[in-house]
């Protein structure tokens, strides 16, 4: 079974205020996970450089909605837990945006779902077609959007207007 590596950040819970411990804060990455050999180190701390990171580890990884231009820091659409508001029952899961500049993990940061956000990231993890496109849009338009690679044509986000905050 393969052991997903996690973005080491002390994520601060917008509904309840609590700092999440950053080694139990719900995130999980897939994009060491193209390295052949151990030892394998999940953590991902803040600006730790990953010296073997390759665009296709992250094309792999994650959904991509548009290229990153070369050189260009690359945005990624991420989800993260909150223990305290798990336990509690209230929504738990939340939006963060990724960056990475070059090979070095540069930001993670809380944010909520607007469509400024989409257009600005240019990958997605899963949550946002298991949570947003195909319960807001419909398997009809998450059909017509998915491309042959499994990548999503941007095209989808205008439809989203009337569900989510423009920024
Ligand atoms: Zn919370």
């Amino acid at each position: 079974m393969t052991k997903l590596a996690y973005f080491v950040v002390a994520l601060e819970c917008p509904t309840c205020g609590t700092r999440a411990d950053p080694h139990d804060n719900g995130t999980q990455t897939a994009i060491l996970d193209y390295r052949p050999c151990p030892p394998f180190d999940p953590r991902i701390e803040l600006g730790r450089e990953i010296p073997d990171l390759e665009p296709f580890a992250i094309e792999d990884a994650y959904i991509m909605l548009h290229a990153p231009a070369d050189g260009e820091a690359v945005h990624i659409l991420e989800t993260w837990s909150c223990r305290p508001c798990n336990a509690a029952k209230r929504p738990y899961s939340f939006w963060a945006e990724v960056v990475f500049e070059g090979r070095r993990f540069a930001s993670m940061a809380p944010r909520p779902l607007t469509l400024a956000l989409l257009d600005r990231c240019h990958f997605a993890c899963q949550s946002l077609v298991l949570e947003v496109i195909h319960p807001l849009l419909g398997v009809e338009v998450l059909t017509k959007y998915t491309l042959e690679s499994g990548d999503m044509d941007p095209g989808f986000i205008p439809l989203l207007a009337p569900y989510l905050p423009p920024e």
